[in-house]
């Protein structure tokens, strides 16, 4: 799988930060630095597969999915904790009508959801997301080694 460094790149490139361009392993497409004749990351040399100099379109377009995946469950865990907090401090007024411990109790449980859901966001929602971003990475880093090897 790649390294977190060509991870960080891919971000880069995503963002306009970085240009597709520079000199990479030519099996796992970690950046190798000029005159370096070893990936330091999958260890393979540059006479095994000579080194590309720019990354393939499936690589970075897998890692935008991974990166959306990612934010959809972090974004999707924090506004569906907020969805259930909204019913459950409803519940009060809807037994008891507007009196001031319902409208406290209201405001107090929709302010323990927003905290709690910002919070399982970060901690769930951020490892479900990983989860379900390396399972697309998973898949489709195999079919780009597949294609590649079969274009050799
Ligand atoms: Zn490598």
């Amino acid at each position: 799988m790649f390294s977190e460094r060509l991870s960080q790149l891919l971000d880069d490139i995503l963002a306009g930060r970085a240009p597709n361009a520079g000199r990479f392993c030519g099996n796992c497409y970690h950046p190798l630095a000029p005159g370096r004749t070893a990936c330091p990351h999958c260890g393979l040399t540059v006479s095994g597969r000579p080194p590309v100099e720019a990354l393939p379109r499936a690589l970075i377009e897998m890692h935008k999915v991974r990166r959306s995946r990612e934010r959809l469950v972090v974004w999707a865990v924090a506004w569906g904790g907020l969805g259930i907090g909204v019913c459950v401090a409803l519940i009060p007024i809807a037994f008891a009508g507007i009196e001031l411990w319902s409208i406290l109790a209201f405001f107090g449980l929709l302010g323990f959801f927003y905290l709690a859901s910002a919070n399982a966001a970060n901690s769930l929602g951020d490892a479900w997301g990983y989860r379900w971003g390396q399972s697309i990475v998973r898949k489709r880093w195999r079919r780009l080694l597949s294609e590649r090897d079969r274009e050799d």
